[in-house]
């Protein structure tokens, strides 16, 4: 079956994106590459200059038989030793004379080929002309997701408490982040619905919806697959984009089991086949996309490091060739040395190999999780005015408080919950532990002239929460943590348990 194009969506430009007119001179910079052309086009430097003759490292090995974690032995069994050539590299490295070269802003196309196969693994995709370009990891995918659609005065959409550097990002460009409610499956379709049917008419409307469905920060919550379906019609209905950020998205763990003698026994069972993984992984917007209107932002972050600063969008190609274009005037392209040495690696390990990778962090994972949910259940004080909702991706978990329930709510703290929530981090920090106040990840953006009161998010107003991880420490250190954290509830709300 031959799929369709994606449709044109360039009306949804920003005027930054209508005004840049690419680079001439990266018209020409392909030609460097010809081995037929005297090439006096562009300011290169020589690679005869750089000072690397070659980059080695030693990396872990598939299948991971002693797990992600463990450290290498530097024996054939578990260590991978990798070393690329300055020009002569083999079949699926980056030569680095290449990599550490300009060009290329897309992505050097042996870790793009790479990822375009993860991507076809991955994702079920439905139109044709589909495309995947390197970044500099999500942060930057993202802020440039802003530049290519939104201009000031702009409003987008977001979950009602989302990623605090992705709605800074979008209010420092000068766009609004207006709040679509949350429960535990993620954004409530039926809210989005209302909010834009109810939109005022005067406003500009929304053109991307920014959400984060996997393992959401700071939430900790999943968005439920069918929903995914119903958002998309959504956006379909009202022309807007979706922009998945999907940093945690392998993150994805079995689901919580409380009863330790059960969860042991459903843990020992043989690890799962590729095929069950694959099977495994929540639906993806990718997925869902007729049209091209998804933008998917993955990184390598939580994966393999934070410090790789590399990431991928993919997306209709048009849409991409406009983050290129920003992206020449930008960031250029990913550092030369993280791509060579992520490719070198992911060329080595091969799909099969990612997917084992992938596999062992789930399984770590899934251990962690389970360690601080075993803790919150010991430590928390046991109270109905402190839920905890188990997560089931990332690296987050939240505890929801009623901040009706402390003793002095109407006294000390004037009814105020977020007086409550200051409270509750100064005695969180006296005891020793941080975990932050969901108040710093509150969107609160409006348009001129304002939406409609039905249209703002409702819950209960006394609630807060607050944010914790489970991927940062050791075991000791985490159930340490929740310790402290329980003693500092306790403390602050009167209950001794
Ligand atoms: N500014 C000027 C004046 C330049 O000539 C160049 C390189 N041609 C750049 C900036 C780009 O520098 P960089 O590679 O450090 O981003
Ligand atoms: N987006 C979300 C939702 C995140 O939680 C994070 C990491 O903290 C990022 C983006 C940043 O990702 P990157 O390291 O790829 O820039």
């Amino acid at each position: 079956m031959t799929l369709p194009n994606a449709r044109d969506f360039s009306h949804l430009y920003s005027e930054e994106t209508k005004a840049r007119k690419p680079s001439p001179l990266k018209t020409c910079i392909h030609l460097f590459h010809d081995p037929n052309i005297i090439f006096l086009g562009g300011g290169l430097p020589m690679s005869d200059f750089f000072p690397w003759d070659n980059l080695q490292a030693n990396a872990a090995l598939p299948p991971f038989t002693n797990g992600i974690g463990s450290a290498l032995t530097g024996s054939k069994d578990d260590s991978l030793s990798l070393a690329v050539k300055k020009n002569e590299a083999s079949e699926g490295d980056i030569p680095l004379a290449r990599a550490l070269q300009y060009g290329f802003s897309a992505g050097q196309p042996e870790l793009i080929k790479f990822l375009k196969e993860h991507t076809e693994i991955i994702h079920d995709l439905k139109y044709a002309n589909w495309n995947v370009i390197a970044t500099t990891g999500n942060t930057n995918a993202w802020e440039s997701t802003l530049r290519v659609f939104c201009n000031r005065g702009d409003v987008i959409l977001t979950e009602a408490h989302s990623f605090s550097s992705s709605l800074s990002s979008a209010e420092a460009q000068g766009v609004a982040c207006f709040p679509v409610p949350i429960d535990n499956d993620g954004i409530i379709p039926e809210k989005l619905e209302e909010i834009l049917d109810n939109w005022t008419p005067e406003a500009p409307k929304p053109k991307l919806l920014y959400t984060i469905p996997t393992g959401q920060n700071p939430t900790g919550t999943s968005l439920a697959d069918a929903r995914k379906v119903e958002i998309y019609r959504i956006a379909q209905k009202h022309d807007f984009l979706i922009v998945e950020d999907e940093p945690y998205y392998f993150l994805q763990m079995e689901p919580y089991v409380a009863d330790v003698k059960a969860r042991e026994e459903s843990q020992s069972g043989a690890k799962k086949s590729h095929e069950e993984f694959l099977k495994s992984l929540a639906k993806t917007f990718l997925s869902v996309d007729t049209e091209g209107r998804v933008i998917r932002l993955d990184s390598f972050s939580k994966v393999l490091a934070p410090g790789t600063r590399l990431g991928w969008i993919t997306g209709a190609a048009p849409l991409l060739q406009r983050y290129v274009e920003l992206h020449e005037m930008t960031i250029q392209a990913p550092a030369g040395f993280t791509q060579t040495l992520v490719a070198a690696t992911l060329n080595r390990w091969g799909q099969e190999g990612y997917i084992d990778w992938l596999i062992g962090l789930r399984h770590e994972y899934t251990l962690k999780r389970d360690c601080a949910l075993d803790g919150l259940h010991k430590y928390l004080p046991k109270s109905d005015a402190f839920k905890v909702n188990p997560p089931i991706a990332g690296m987050f978990f939240t505890v929801a408080i009623d901040a009706s329930a402390h003793p002095a709510f109407a006294t000390k703290f004037n009814s105020d919950p977020s007086l409550v929530e200051k409270a509750i981090y100064d005695k969180v920090i006296a005891r020793q532990v941080l975990v932050v106040p969901g108040s710093w990840f509150k969107a609160d953006g409006e348009t001129v002239p304002p939406q409609p009161q039905s249209s703002k998010s409702a819950g209960n107003p006394n609630e807060i929460f607050f944010r914790g991880t489970y991927a940062a420490v050791a075991p000791e250190k985490l159930l340490e943590g929740l310790k402290r954290l329980g003693q500092a509830l306790g403390e602050e709300f009167g209950i001794t348990s």
